[in-house]
């Protein structure tokens, strides 16, 4: 499909997503909270997809194409021009509340308003919204461009044709679809979080340094990556977020998040989008902080 697409919320997610769909021939109103905020994030997109045509992967007439489709905006007014919205902004249920409050009146009349959220239930998001029957959850995976899945989430209020015309969409960006239940976590992070807690638990605990506990992951169970660094790669508040989420929904303590990783957030050290989380960025090759 190609039409217009906005996307709320332009950090390493929003861009990614822009990234893809404006590739695959759609136009992009991206927004985040200010229109500063939002040119920043199309300025490194045009470094994303300039490293893709160094690469050999992409024609510079395509990259340059791809670019030109995205528009950045400051305030919601041109919403009503797109066939889907998809929220991707911090993963607080604050911040995604006020989002829906105010693009919800802008919402075109057969658009549908998707989130891209990791672990808030679907139907309690799809209440905030001004019809459940035309909210979905659309998980992408990180980095965006390059990673072949997305999670297609329907609500209890959700339509079948809501689900088929998500996973058009989502096929149409070369990607293949799993559909889960809204259950906490859905099907991946589910999986992927309390293995990463884990993780940063045997850290604590001394039982192996960060390179071990990564080695061992990827050679033992031949991840291409091991769990702390692919922690640093979502974000380690977004870890956080997702694993609180997890644990007030379920109330099983089998997901409270391990105190090194508290200490990691409440340091700000995030991951690779700060510069330093379990390993330093700063250097040619991500070496480990402790
Ligand atoms: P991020 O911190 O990189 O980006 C969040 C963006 O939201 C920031 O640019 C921030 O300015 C913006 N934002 C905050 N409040 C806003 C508002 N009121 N209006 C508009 N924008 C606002 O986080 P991210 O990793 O891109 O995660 C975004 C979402 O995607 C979260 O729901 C997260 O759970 C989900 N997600 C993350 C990953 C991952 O690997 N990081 C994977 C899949 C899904």
């Amino acid at each position: 499909m190609t039409g217009t697409i906005a996307i709320i919320g332009a950090g390493q997610m929003g861009s990614g997503i822009a990234q893809t769909i404006a590739r695959f021939g759609n136009r992009v109103l991206l927004a985040d909270v200010s229109l500063d905020v939002a040119e920043r994030s199309l300025a490194g997109i045009e470094q994303s997809i300039a490293k893709l045509v160094g690469k050999g992967k992409l024609e510079p007439g395509e990259a340059e194409a791809a670019t030109a489709r995205i528009t950045p905006v400051g305030d919601y007014q041109r919403m009503g021009e797109a066939a889907f919205i998809i929220e991707a902004a911090t993963e607080k249920e604050e911040i995604k509340h006020a989002i829906f409050d105010k693009v919800g009146p802008m919402l075109a009349d057969d658009a549908i308003l998707a989130s891209n959220t990791s672990s808030i239930p679907i139907t309690r998001m799809a209440n905030w919204s001004p019809d459940p029957a035309r909210f979905i959850g659309l998980h992408f995976f990180n980095p965006v461009p390059v990673m072949g899945l997305i999670e297609v989430i329907p609500g209890l209020a959700t339509s079948q044709d809501t689900v088929d015309r998500t996973v058009a969409l989502a096929q149409s960006l070369g990607k293949e679809v799993v559909l889960s239940q809204d259950e906490p976590g859905f099907v991946v992070n589910r999986i992927l979080l309390p293995m990463i807690n884990e993780a940063v638990f045997v850290l604590g605990q001394s039982t192996a340094d960060i390179e071990d506990i990564d080695k061992g992951c990827r050679l033992g169970l031949n991840h291409p990556m091991g769990p702390l660094q692919l922690a640093d790669f979502v974000g380690l508040d977004t870890c956080l977020d997702i694993l609180m989420v997890l644990y007030k929904t379920t109330r099983d303590s089998k997901y409270r998040p391990a105190p090194l990783l508290v200490k990691y957030v409440e340091a700000g050290w995030l991951g690779r989008k700060t510069g330093r989380g379990f390993y330093d960025y700063s250097g040619e090759k991500p070496a480990p902080t402790r």
